[in-house]
């Protein structure tokens, strides 16, 4: 994520540095204008780049799985840069309102000549000009509630769905408000690439045909409830189902006005286009789901995404795995994926953390599962019993891999103790947070 936000912010810096380098100052000019001006330009050209990947981001590109780490990672990447283009957005907006103080300290006269237009086109860039004003005020609200996380996902999620239209707006401003030399320049061409690629990504939002070559219908075939805050569904889907890879997972729409949440497959793929999701009550929707499903119900399946893949393992280095309660989800389609060739299970130790180890239920499965592979070693941590996983208990982590699918906390606090400690493995994680 870091490689890529930071490879976008250079180029964009390059271009806007190469433009200034050619173009020639403004005769008459105050330096401090010149200044307000370049910085106006930079702000907004970063702001739009930013926002731009953002925008093409939310398509789901299968293809940017494999550099940037998985779609979750995808996801993560898509929240930052269009955190990042907001402020970028608020700072552009702050210079563009510092003309009054400039004028307060060196007078009107030394102002930048503005670039003259006449006719449509002068009209045009008027609106542009409002347009951009408007849409800074929408997405600075829209990011105080994506930060603050009391505000509720689900009205978030809704309002979430002006982002294109808002997007577009701002396409429509930088376009006609970039310098006039820019369309002579490198910076040119990067900002039309990057227009068409969020123009691209809004347009798709907005026909809602994101993820439709991935997904795939079904009914649900069995619906159980092991524990009381805990459903699980198996649905059974049509032959559009790829497949998939242990530990990977979909978006899943059992009602159409809600729309998709993702849930990591909890099964091995045995090619019967059977797939099985372990779902907790964590929030407004999954806390009503128990009631609202029923067999035989349609179901409608996008994936699958992840690469947090058994396949993808250092078959060099030791295997820790860390499960921290729903977490624990991919592991059991790890195991399950290996009852059938137990010879090609890796060693591995398998800690599972749980609040209350005596009336969870994933622990007699965990049990029965590693019990065929001799290999997987599995340890249980109950918070209740006084067994919380503390870093010092990773034994040889220095020269393990680290597969982690929990709360984000449990695996802060690890990596902390696992730093202390000296020990810097490899460490995935599968985020199961997407705001
Ligand atoms: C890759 C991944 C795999 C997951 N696998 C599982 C699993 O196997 N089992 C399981 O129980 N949970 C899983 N989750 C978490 C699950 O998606 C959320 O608990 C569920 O969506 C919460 O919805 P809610 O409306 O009940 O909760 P809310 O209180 O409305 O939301 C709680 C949080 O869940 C996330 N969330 C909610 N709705 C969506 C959505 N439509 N799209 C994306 N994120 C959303 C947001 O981060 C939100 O802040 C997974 C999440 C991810 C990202």
């Amino acid at each position: 994520m870091k490689t890529l936000l930071t490879l976008l912010l250079t180029l964009v810096g390059l271009a806007w540095g190469w433009d200034l380098m050619q173009a020639a100052p403004p005769t008459g000019a105050h330096p401090l204008w010149i200044a307000r001006q370049q910085l106006l330009t930079l702000s907004g050209f970063l702001s739009i780049a930013l926002m731009s990947l953002t925008m093409f981001l939310a398509t789901r590109p299968g293809w940017l799985e494999s550099p940037l780490g998985g779609m979750d990672r995808v996801y993560r990447t898509h929240k930052w840069s269009g955190i990042l283009a907001v402020v970028f957005a608020a700072l552009h907006w702050l210079i563009e309102m510092s003309s009054d103080v400039l004028k307060a300290m060196v007078g009107r006269e030394g102002r930048v000549p503005k670039e003259t237009f006449t006719g449509l086109l002068e009209i045009l860039r008027d609106l542009a000009g409002d347009m951009g004003e408007w849409a800074i005020y929408a997405v600075l609200a829209m990011l105080a509630i994506t930060l603050w996380k009391k505000f509720p996902y689900r009205i978030w999620r809704i309002l979430h769905r002006a982002m294109p239209v808002l997007y577009l707006m701002l396409a429509f401003h930088a376009a006609l408000l970039a310098p006039q030399g820019y369309w002579r320049q490198p910076a040119g061409a990067l900002l039309a690439v990057l227009l068409l690629a969020g123009v691209y990504g809004a347009v798709r939002s907005l026909l809602g045909s994101i993820g439709r070559s991935r997904e795939a219908t079904g009914r649900i075939v069995a619906i159980e409830h092991p524990g009381s805050d805990l459903t699980t569904v198996r649905c059974h889907l049509e032959r559009r189902w790829t497949g998939h890879r242990p530990g990977q997972f979909a978006f899943v729409t059992f009602d159409h006005s809600e729309g998709a949440h993702p849930f990591t497959i909890a099964s091995a793929d045995h090619g019967d286009n059977t797939v099985s999701f372990e779902i907790k009550s964590l929030g407004d929707y999954t806390g009503s789901l128990a009631q609202r499903l029923q067999t035989g119900q349609a179901v409608r399946v996008e994936g699958p995404y992840g690469r947090f893949d058994l396949e993808r393992r250092d078959p060099k280095a030791g295997q820790i795995w860390i499960a921290g309660g729903i977490g624990v989800t991919p592991f059991l389609a790890w195991l399950e994926s290996l009852q059938s060739r137990p010879d090609q299970a890796p060693a591995a130790d398998l800690h599972y953390c749980t609040r209350d180890q005596q009336s969870d239920v994933f622990v007699p499965r965990l049990q029965a599962l590693c019990a065929s592979l001799p290999g997987v070693q599995l340890h249980i941590h109950g918070a209740r019993q006084g067994n919380t996983l503390k870093a010092a208990a990773l034994q040889g982590a220095q020269k393990a891999e680290i597969w982690f699918c929990g709360p984000s906390g449990l695996a802060t606090s690890l990596r902390e103790g696992l730093q202390a400690l000296g020990a810097r493995p490899r460490f995935h994680q599968e985020a199961f947070e997407m705001r």
